[in-house]
């Protein structure tokens, strides 16, 4: 029956399990940390302790699985970090790995400092460059292509299946940091991607009030053994509670990302056009650089992410982002009230991002409050700074 179901009704029922002892619609929270074991010594339940496993982090994790068609399954863990990270627990001292030029700050911080530690080799590569990228391939040493498409703060597009043939070709795996464009966008492992990881704090949850994380992978083997074991021996799962808190913000994915993406290319679209806007930065836009492959790749829209240059530099940025009322001035993305962020403040010393960018996450508030309230911080600012 779930064969010929959609997502987005698989979804918002949390596949149709029912809670066998209540009748529940909604599954209970399972906080047990032990469990009983059986007189012939088993667990034939299939728990045993809380460290590996959990019920609740195990429904979440099914809606994941099936929102990614991933033949090897999803594993949650406690932030998107620990999961990106436990991704790259698959490489060994001496080996390779290519990463975007462009890309999540905090984990190309971790790249930079706690990987190369551990003696592997890191080339950070322009991934939306595929010629660039093949060359950079170290034939025998490079096991593994991180991209992020959407990336962060550039909205910079990467073909996922040409840079999966290149990797393939050079029998390294592929994964893709698909936080931006959530599984209502892009399916990375249908596009050739062999590990698909998420911050779940983001899109999934969609409420700014969990931290979590999500690797989900094309097929069960040694390296997606890896993984599993990674977190299993790690303590690195996600907490029941924060599983269920998932689980409830993952119902309304589909409702909520095409909302979302809707504001944002209208917003995009009337931002143009703006005065006070050097630039926008949005795939959704023709005149993006990643725009036909975005397109081809992505479905439904092209997300909830966007970025402004601000004419007048830095301050008018800084000043913009202080003048806005209905917009929150915060960092992180997905959720359903829009942020608004000087994003070279938060990246420090060292950013590829420029100074004058202002990174929009577009939430479900009315759109006309929200094209209001930036015009006018805008505007305002422009006033003040004299610009
Ligand atoms: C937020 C984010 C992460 C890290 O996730 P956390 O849950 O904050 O650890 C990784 N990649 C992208 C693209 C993100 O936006």
């Amino acid at each position: 029956m779930t064969d010929t179901l959609r997502r987005e009704t698989l979804v918002a029922q949390a596949m149709g399990r029912i809670d066998a002892a209540t009748r529940a619609v909604i599954a209970p929270i399972h906080v047990s940390t032990t469990f009983i074991r059986d007189a012939d010594n088993q667990y034939s339940a299939g728990f045993v302790y809380g460290r590996p496993d959990n019920a609740t982090v195990r429904e979440a994790e099914a809606v994941l699985a099936m929102l990614e068609d991933a033949g090897a399954g999803a594993l949650l863990f406690g932030s998107g970090m620990a999961a990106a990270i436990a991704v790259f627990a698959i490489l060994d001292a001496g080996d390779h790995v290519l990463a975007p030029q462009i890309m999540y700050w905090a984990l190309r911080h971790w790249l930079l400092t706690e990987l190369t530690r551990r003696g592997v080799d890191v080339t950070f590569v322009a991934m939306d460059d595929v010629a660039a990228v093949a060359a950079a391939v170290q034939p025998g040493r490079t096991r593994l292509i991180w991209i992020e498409t959407p990336g962060n703060p550039l909205w910079t597009i990467t073909d996922v299946a040409a840079i999966a043939e290149i990797a393939h070709r050079a029998d390294a795996k592929l994964a893709v940091d698909a936080t931006v464009a959530s599984p209502y966008h892009m399916q990375p492992l249908a596009l050739g991607a062999d590990f698909v990881m998420h911050a779940a704090t983001k899109m999934l949850n969609g409420h700014s009030d969990v931290v979590a994380g999500v690797v989900a992978g094309a097929r069960d083997d040694a390296h997606w053994q890896r993984i599993v074991t990674t977190r299993k021996l790690g303590g690195a799962i996600l907490g029941p509670f924060e599983a269920f808190l998932l689980m409830r913000g993952m119902r309304t994915l589909f409702l909520r990302a095409a909302a979302q993406a809707g504001s944002a290319a209208d917003l995009a679209a009337r931002l143009v056009v703006h005065p006070m806007v050097a630039a926008v930065l949005y795939p959704g836009l023709e005149t993006h650089p990643g725009h036909a492959i975005a397109a081809r790749q992505m479905v439904n829209g092209f997300g909830s992410m966007l970025s402004i240059r601000v004419v007048g530099g830095a301050a008018h940025a800084i000043a913009t982002a202080a003048a806005v009322r209905v917009w929150h001035r915060a960092t992180s993305l997905g959720g359903v009230e829009s942020l608004i962020e000087h994003r070279a403040s938060i990246e420090g010393e060292g950013t590829p991002c420029p100074d004058d960018l202002l990174r929009l996450s577009v939430g479900i508030e009315h759109v006309e409050d929200l094209y209001a309230d930036l015009a006018q911080a805008l505007h305002g600012a422009a006033v003040a700074s004299e610009v």
